[in-house]
């Protein structure tokens, strides 16, 4: 079912405190935790507690958790000093996604290139 904890997701064994992780910031819905192999001086992740598997179905089957996961990206990004940040949500694993639960990369620290490899 939508939103429940999968025992072969990475992401949840995080939430569940299974696996360890540096957390910077948790609210009742959301952890952020520094990503353990950081592609900018600020390199955080921040993800809904429920598993969704992408961001784009956390939009559909949880709005309302989609919009707490951006609020506290804002939240990141004012606790890192962050005036400029990347926000990014890789979505399918020809453009990155590694792990299949919704996460927002929030990358600051350093001048940022566009268009991104
Ligand atoms: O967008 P993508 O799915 O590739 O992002 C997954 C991210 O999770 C990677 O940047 C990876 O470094 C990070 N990660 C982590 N802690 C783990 C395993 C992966 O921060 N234990």
């Amino acid at each position: 079912m939508a939103g429940e904890p999968q025992a072969d997701c990475l992401f949840c064994k995080i939430v569940a405190g299974a696996v360890p992780a540096t957390v910077v910031r948790e609210t009742e819905t959301t952890l952020a935790f520094r990503d353990i192999n950081p592609q900018a001086p600020t390199h955080v992740l921040v993800i809904p507690k429920a598993h969704h598997p992408s961001a784009a179905e956390l939009a559909a089957q949880a709005p309302e958790l989609a919009a707490d996961v951006l609020r506290e990206v804002g939240e990141v990004a004012a606790q890192e000093k962050a005036d400029s940040y990347r926000l990014v949500f890789n979505t399918g694993a020809a453009a990155g996604q590694t792990v299949f639960h919704a996460h927002a990369h929030v990358l600051a620290g350093r001048g940022l290139e566009w268009p991104p490899g």
